[in-house]
């Protein structure tokens, strides 16, 4: 008798796993034509950054719908939603809303033709080319997976939309709005970022740093203007931009240690009218971008270093030295915690299979996500990644006959229904995993 209680045990709770599993399967199954419905409507009606009031009333209803308590407009256009489920930890999931300023290309049927006046009062194209869309659809769909299986975790889902992620704005206005003073400060945070390499079905995760410290810089070089025959007569701005230029190329290659990784790229030059005019200004705007801040701060120092010192060389009076502006479009690194990492790579193996979890090396572009983890409270934060490329795009990338569109190109569109169903898979299960950690 004992001995068959002892052998049939496991294999009732194996069978109950298994029976459990393909419920929520089923529920995700039954969920998608809703999300997808609800994708097409958030991809045909994007909003740039600090613009985004419709699309977050549309999250705000989502979650009201299913029973969160939502605090709509808190720093900016963002939503908190709330959902108390019994004593237990509290952790944070993310997703972002902004579009972006660009013309959509793609010639699918629901393209984007929405025509944004924006903050400067031009009239631009308005897209979702960074996959904000999808992370928002998958986000809807956790929030409802979560209540279908409210019965399988305790604690409390802090769900948010944040504005403003492309100019780095948006997390820091919710946190400033007093986002974990006013709600539960998160034992974890979690969000996802739509891949615009991997394929749909699959997942990717990285351990430590994943996305880099990216900062703005504004480089004013002054000269004296001269006539263009006579060059005696002045100080050329555009020669000491080019040696400023060509000496911040050593920053890197000569002054951090090579095991350090870093980018600085000058992505606007400008200056002069005329072929036979010497300006008396030239402006550079560069990008920076880093993972370690003792790595920033040098960079930092040797840009002042640079510019002081070949100013000086070209004669010009101190006051006249190069004025170096840091834009406040900065975001802090992300660094995915390993813990939460292992986690969701073990659910993300049991879930969809080792053969679609891929290991992701870390990238120099940013994401303010990092900003919910690097508070005071110092809380561990993981972002993955969702494949979204659709197969017929990754067969004909494969055969070598396509380069595969980036995200921000206006060429990039997910795979709706593949990346939803992993997405609100994975997200789920890995939300459920940690509530029971
Ligand atoms: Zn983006
Ligand atoms: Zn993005």
């Amino acid at each position: 008798m004992i001995r068959n209680i002892i052998f049939t045990l496991p294999l009732l709770l194996a069978f109950s796993f298994t029976s459990n599993n393909n419920k929520f399967e089923d529920f995700v199954e039954s969920d998608i034509p809703y999300l997808k419905e609800l994708y097409i409507d958030i991809h045909k009606n994007p909003e740039i950054s600090l613009m985004e009031k419709e699309t977050s009333k549309k999250l705000a209803n989502e979650l009201r719908k299913v029973g969160f308590e939502v605090e709509e407009n808190f720093g900016g256009y963002g939503v908190v939603g709330i959902l108390e489920n019994g004593d237990g930890p509290t952790i944070l999931y993310r997703t972002d809303m902004d579009a972006l300023p660009m013309e959509e290309k793609t010639g699918l049927p629901y393209a984007s033709k929405v025509i944004t006046k924006n903050f400067d009062g031009n009239d631009v194209g308005t897209m979702h080319s960074c996959g904000h869309d999808m992370h928002m659809t998958v986000w809807t769909g956790t929030a409802r997976a979560m209540v279908e299986r409210k019965d399988d975790w305790n604690g409390t889902i802090v769900m948010i939309g944040q504005p403003a992620e492309e100019i780095g704005a948006g997390a820091a206005m919710m946190l400033d709005a007093g986002l974990y003073e006013k709600y539960p400060v998160p034992d974890y945070g979690i969000a996802l970022h739509a891949s615009p390499t991997i394929p749909a079905g699959k997942v990717g995760f990285g351990k430590g740093y994943i996305m880099a410290n990216t900062e703005s810089v504004d480089i004013k070089i002054f000269g004296q203007g001269s006539h263009g025959a006579a060059p005696h007569m002045s100080i050329d701005p555009i020669v000491t931009a080019s040696m400023i230029v060509m000496e911040l190329q050593t920053i890197v290659s000569r002054n951090l240690n090579p095991l350090d990784d870093a980018v600085i790229t000058v992505g606007s030059i400008r200056g002069g009218t005329k072929h036979n005019i010497i300006p008396d200004e030239v402006n550079l705007q560069l990008t920076i971008r880093t993972y370690k801040e003792e790595v920033r701060n040098l960079i930092h120092k040797r840009i002042k270093e640079i510019c002081d010192g070949i100013a000086a060389s070209m004669g010009l009076d101190k006051s006249r030295w190069p004025k170096i502006v840091m834009r406040d479009q900065s975001t802090p690194a992300n660094f995915n915690d390993g813990m939460l990492i292992d986690i969701m790579t073990d659910v993300s193996n049991s879930l969809i299979g080792k053969e679609n979890v891929v290991a992701v090396e870390p990238q120099m572009v940013g994401e303010d996500f990092a900003r919910y983890g690097s508070t005071k409270e110092d809380i561990p934060t993981a972002m993955y990644w969702l494949g979204t490329v659709p197969k017929e795009r990754m067969d004909r990338y494969i055969s070598g006959e396509y380069a595969l569109p980036a995200l921000h190109s206006p060429f990039y569109y997910p795979d709706i229904e593949n990346s939803i169903r992993t997405g609100v898979k994975v997200s789920t299960e890995s939300l459920i995993k940690l509530f029971n950690n």
